[in-house]
């Protein structure tokens, strides 16, 4: 018997390797706690890109993006300017009712501005730092110092996010020094992942040793190469249990960001390493910043991590599907379990376990709706015009004419609320 032919000893193992342990964070805002690290689940975070020193946009910004499904929103303090207007930002996001954590991204200036404006370091629930852009020797290390004493002052978590781009030049130029002297040298790319790594990890330690409990410290080491980024980020997970925030950094526009992003998250994500990510997708001109939080979230659900919203399984079409019906369908229902979400969340709790299926023609259309709680086989070229809809795998119903669109969202709707609806609460 060949390898091929030899059968499994059991059945093949699926899903995501156990959660590497790491120590558990909690962001805090008001009545709001958001945990990360632990066994807590994977977060979603997201970074606006409009200027904090303008609140109002920000604050439009944070709320769209919150809405979107982002568990805690990173901004830019960047200047005394944007320092000034946190306070007042927070002010309006928590007036219109919202908690989710502000996370502020501090570089170069950023022991100046927390120990200059008080109320902005209370505003946030967390400071990002980046141990590359705090200034060289004994002034940085002062600089990294202070920042960690407002930490400290207001128990607040901070995550060290070192970046390539960004990379503390004296300890990469002590660790090329170091590597010149091995018998067999590493090559540059070693050394550099190295140097990100222990730049994370010395900062850590120092922190630690400024007082910053160990429960309050995240790490980053983004890179903007996908195998990099892998590798840097296994060596982390060996080498500390802190909690790892995961992106793939400057990952571009369009489905080369999100390719690149998803390739190196799922690779980690599927080996347990990561607690919080972000997908930093340059938007389109006019593009919508919260496609970011989408894709987070659709890359853990892929992986069976967490469930955010009913997924749709659609065939890609093909010559059987000449009409553009099965396209405008399959796209209005995905719009359709977007645009209910926020509702149904509150009302349907276990909804977004929901599956769905939109088929093409007659070849897989039956069998795939069938594996779905609510599946739509349309006709392909030639078959006849009606569509059969199974739920709970049995053909129930069967539509035709010009509102299949609308009769079938109708018939998702009452699923919806047949099965994950409350007595009492469901109008
Ligand atoms: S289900 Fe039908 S239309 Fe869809 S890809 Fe398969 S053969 Fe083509």
């Amino acid at each position: 018997m060949n390898a091929m032919d030899k059968p499994l000893d059991g059945p093949a193992s699926t899903g995501p390797a156990a959660r590497r342990l790491s120590r558990r964070v909690e962001l805090r805002w008001g009545s709001r706690v958001v945990r990360f690290g632990g066994d807590a689940p994977v977060m979603v975070q997201a970074m606006t890109n409009t200027d904090t020193a303008d609140p109002v946009a920000t604050a439009i910004q944070v709320r769209e993006l919150a809405a979107a499904g982002s568990e805690a929103v990173r901004i830019t303090v960047n200047s005394p300017e944007a320092a000034r207007e946190v306070a007042y930002l927070r002010e309006a996001l928590d007036r219109g009712g919202l908690d989710v954590p502000l996370i502020g991204d501090f570089h170069y200036n950023g022991h100046k501005l927390l120990t200059q404006f008080p109320d902005c370091a209370q505003a946030l629930s967390k400071y990002r730092i980046n141990p590359g852009n705090v200034g060289r020797g004994a002034r940085g290390e002062d600089n990294f110092a202070q920042m960690i004493e407002v930490a400290c002052r207001y128990e607040r978590p901070v995550r060290i996010g070192v970046n390539w781009g960004s990379l503390d030049q004296e300890l990469l130029a002590r660790l090329m020094d170091e590597n010149g002297e091995r018998d067999r040298p590493w090559d540059a790319s070693a050394v550099l992942r190295e140097a990100l790594v222990r730049s994370a990890l010395d900062s850590a330690r120092r922190a630690e040793q400024l007082g910053l409990a160990g429960n309050r410290i995240c790490l980053s080491a983004k890179v903007s190469a996908v195998q990099q980024l892998i590798a840097v980020y296994r060596e982390l997970a060996r080498r500390c249990d802190y909690p790892l925030h995961l992106g793939l950094t400057e990952a571009g526009m369009d489905s080369k960001g999100i390719v690149a992003s998803t390739a190196a998250l799922s690779v980690l994500l599927q080996e347990g390493i990561g607690d919080t990510i972000r997908v930093s997708l340059t938007p389109e001109p006019g593009g919508a910043r919260t496609r970011e939080v989408q894709v987070a979230q659709e890359i853990l659900q892929s992986l069976g991590l967490r469930a955010f919203v009913p997924m749709v399984t659609a065939c890609p079409g093909c010559g059987r599907t000449t009409s553009t019906v099965f396209q405008e369908l399959a796209s209005r229902v995905q719009a359709y379990l977007r645009e209910r979400m926020p509702e149904w969340k509150s009302r349907y709790p276990g909804v977004e376990n929901l599956t769905v299926a939109v088929m093409g023609c007659v070849v897989n259309g039956p069998g795939e709706s069938r594996h779905a709680d609510i599946g739509i086989s349309l006709p392909g070229t030639g078959e006849q015009p009606v569509a059969p809809v199974f739920i709970d795998g049995e053909r129930r119903i069967t539509l035709k004419g010009e509102r299949i669109s609308q009769e079938f969202e109708a018939i998702v709707e009452e699923y919806v609320n047949r099965r994950y609806g409350h007595p009492g609460l469901v109008s």
